[in-house]
């Protein structure tokens, strides 16, 4: 069967990812999740120095971004791509609330914009790929075969993600969470380079009342009408 790329946009927290990862594990697809790269940089500016009370000290990190490597390597456990930034893994300090607070400020520079594009495309140039970020469909890859727009209400998702991190263990507080879904979604949609919008040939899935099995048989239900028609 011909090989597509499938491009999964849309809000925080929406389970892009977990659909995602679920779907490329059953087809046999490679999954990227793009938000993953914009929290390794972040996290690179937060342990190396490059961002403080003053802010983000944009010149050094542009200097740096050629030092950056990100690649994902699958858990031999689960089948599933742990994030390493320069070789080690950080899947679990990607995920935390000083990371969250920062990447979408991170995510608007021009500079770290192009280099997570570039690398993305050339992950994704084989096509038998799925990526879900917030430009995929409009940017990375706009000739996505499939693209899906995801959206919840913000409480749901603030719930989802408070859940994920709890199950964790990792100490946190709704009220932020929700605070850091909303700063986040008003950054990424009002942002100069590359805003989450949804592409035009894109559909939409409004999961807030759905389950993790309904989304995931959704979203193969696509990719059979899809293939089928390419
Ligand atoms: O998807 P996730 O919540 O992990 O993404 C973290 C952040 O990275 C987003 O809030 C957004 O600011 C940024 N991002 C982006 N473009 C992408 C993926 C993520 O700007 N393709």
């Amino acid at each position: 069967m011909k090989k597509i790329t499938i491009a999964v946009d849309g809000y925080s927290s929406c389970g892009k990812s977990t659909m995602a990862k679920d779907l490329a594990r059953e087809i046999g697809y490679v999954y990227i999740d793009t938000g993953a790269m914009y929290r390794s940089v972040t996290l690179y500016a937060l342990q190396n120095g490059l961002i403080t009370s003053e802010g983000i000290n944009t010149a050094l990190l542009k200097e740096k971004m050629a030092d950056i490597k990100i690649t994902f390597a699958l858990d031999q456990a689960t089948g599933r791509p742990l994030a390493h930034l320069n070789g080690v893994c950080v899947e679990q300090e990607i995920r935390g609330m000083e990371v969250a607070s920062y990447v979408s400020p991170i995510a608007t520079l021009d500079f770290v914009r192009e280099a997570m594009v570039q690398q993305q495309r050339l992950m994704g140039k084989e096509k038998g790929v799925i990526l879900d970020g917030r430009d995929i469909g409009t940017v990375v890859f706009p000739d996505a075969e499939l693209k899906i727009f995801v959206t919840a209400s913000a409480e749901i998702r603030a719930k989802r993600r408070y859940d994920e991190l709890t199950a964790k263990g990792m100490a946190c507080d709704i009220n932020d969470i929700l605070k850091n879904v909303q700063e986040r979604d008003r950054i990424d949609t009002t942002r100069e380079i590359s805003p989450l919008r949804q592409a035009e040939d894109a559909i939409v899935l409004d999961n807030s009342h759905m389950t993790i099995a309904e989304q995931k048989e959704w979203l193969m239900e696509q990719f059979k009408r899809v293939t089928n028609e390419n």
